[in-house]
């Protein structure tokens, strides 16, 4: 089935080709009415001279309906969790429940302002310290900041303390060991942070092999970056080991714990030797993936990383039995500053909301069940699309097409092209990048057996429709406004005129 192309502007069917919203309307027409001015006219140049706009700002000038259908289709352009399932691997796309959204459009939370006397603000201190408190729980670690903006600048925080806590002590080795299963942003981080990633190989069973760190351990490492699970989601069961080791050299271990939604409530990273860690709450704690931000990305310390934590940090005071907050900028070992003011408030608002809501049996409870549906997955594709390894996986499994390419020339592109015809958001592909024809599929606790099954069934179909009708694949997806497209063209030169006889986004 493959969509006319509109020779005009307007709908076909439930489908919409138009103009950008800067192309459309006419001039006078607005979404706005507003009263007759009560007051004299003056000259804006006179009185703000150079601060006055000359020209016209250049917005669409456009009826309230019209503004409200073109960003409820943009919207509807967008596949989401709200709409349908979406497996994709390593990034934990759960689904985000209302009750976040209600807890965060809360009038005392929803217009705290930065620059609010602290005294006004007293109960969002707090649920910062509380969220602090019981993200400090849930993964074994002594002390949470909130700053972080995402995951990755999480990491960036952990490895500025693991800078900072040697070069308190005289120190300043270079080294970051990280397993090559590790993601793209644990190298980046270490780059930025000046010091030098060394990747080396996991072992043959995928996980990290001890023998392989004592290796390479020298006095100028710095800390091992560690995910665990990893990123073809098996659990790092030498950690404990391996973090001794560490230690025992003077190096401090880093734990990415972007895959924390397969540990929580039942393994804790600080219990097994990390030092400083990330929470991505847009993964674990069901905040919004935000395309980019606003996030949150936490980190978690030890006690020895402390002093080293960035600006500002939330403080208690108990002061007989009143208890106040205050945001506390001067320290003089911190790392600074990470971003604007205390970070992404609602995010943390959210995360509050769902960990309270969820208690410590339903946060077991998830972690039970990520796993178990992952695992049903791999029992119940298996038979087509083997596992990269042989072993039960945590909350995501890979899984490898190689044999299927082999036989019928499809790629695995192909497959997640036409897993949008069947309405899922395709899973990760070619990453990790050590496993060939690598598909990582995560489907989260939040999914029910009934959509799993559907999946599992297309994924299926597709298999036997490699071997019976291998053009039918390259063609897909068939069902959506776009065809394929050329994903790096269309990054790099993204073309967002719209022209007669095309399709909008095209
Ligand atoms: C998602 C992810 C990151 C990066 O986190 P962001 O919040 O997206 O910046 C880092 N490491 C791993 C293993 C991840 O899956």
């Amino acid at each position: 089935m493959t969509m006319p192309q509109a020779p005009f502007e307007g709908a076909r069917g439930f489908q919409f080709a138009e103009k950008s919203i800067f192309e459309r309307g006419t001039p006078g027409r607005t979404a706005v009415s507003l009263p007759p001015l009560d007051v004299p006219p003056v000259d804006a140049k006179k009185h703000f001279g150079r601060f006055s706009r000359v020209e016209a700002a250049g917005l669409p000038e456009v009826s309230e309906p019209e503004v409200t259908r073109h960003f409820v289709r943009l919207s509807q352009h967008n596949f989401s969790i709200d709409t349908q399932f979406y497996p994709l691997g390593s990034c934990t796309m759960k689904f985000n429940p209302k009750v976040n959204e209600w807890a965060a459009r809360l009038r005392g939370f929803a217009n705290v302002h930065p620059y609010m006397p602290e005294s006004m603000w007293q109960g969002g201190l707090e649920l910062m310290a509380r969220l602090e408190d019981l993200l400090a729980d849930i993964v074994g670690m002594d002390h949470v900041n909130l700053q972080p903006a995402a995951g990755a600048q999480g990491e960036l925080a952990g490895l500025m303390m693991i800078r900072a806590f040697h070069q308190s002590k005289g120190r300043t080795p270079k080294k970051v060991l990280i397993p090559d299963t590790a993601h793209g942003t644990n190298p980046a981080s270490c780059a930025l942070n000046g010091l030098v990633a060394v990747p080396f190989p996991s072992g043959d069973d995928g996980i990290v092999d001890p023998a392989r760190v004592a290796a390479l351990i020298d006095d100028d490492t710095a800390a091992i970056m560690i995910t665990n699970p990893n990123t073809i989601g098996l659990f790092e069961r030498h950690l404990p080991t391996i973090s001794n080791m560490v230690h025992d050299n003077g190096a401090l271990v880093y734990g990415d714990g972007a895959n924390l939604n397969a540990l929580m409530g039942r393994a804790r990273p600080g219990d097994l030797g990390v030092d400083v860690m990330q929470f991505n709450l847009h993964k674990t704690f069901t905040t919004p993936h935000g395309g980019g931000g606003p996030g949150c990305g936490p980190v978690a310390f030890k006690k020895t990383l402390e002093p080293f934590q960035p600006l500002p940090v939330v403080k208690r005071t108990a002061k007989s039995s009143q208890v106040s907050y205050s945001l506390d900028y001067d320290r003089k070992e911190s790392i600074g500053r990470l971003r604007s003011f205390i970070g992404n408030f609602g995010m943390m608002v959210r995360a509050y909301a769902y960990i309270r809501e969820m208690g410590a049996e339903g946060l077991k409870a998830a972690t039970d069940l990520a796993v178990l549906n992952a695992n049903y997955v791999r029992a119940e594709i298996g038979d087509e699309y083997p596992v990269a390894f042989d072993a039960l996986c945590m909350h995501e499994v890979i899984v490898s097409d190689k044999r299927l390419q082999k036989e019928t020339g499809i790629k695995t592109l192909d497959i997640a092209k036409r897993l949008i015809d069947f309405g899922f958001h395709p899973p990760t592909v070619y990453f990790p990048l050590v496993v060939a024809g690598a598909m990582m599929i995560e489907p989260t606790e939040t999914e029910s057996k009934e959509t799993i099954d559907q999946f599992i069934a297309a994924m299926k179909q597709i298999a036997q429709e490699a071997r019976e009708n291998p053009d039918k694949l390259r063609e897909a997806p068939t069902t959506t406004r776009i065809a394929r497209l050329d994903e790096a063209r269309a990054a790099r030169k993204p073309r967002l005129r719209w022209s007669p006889g095309t399709d909008a986004a095209q």
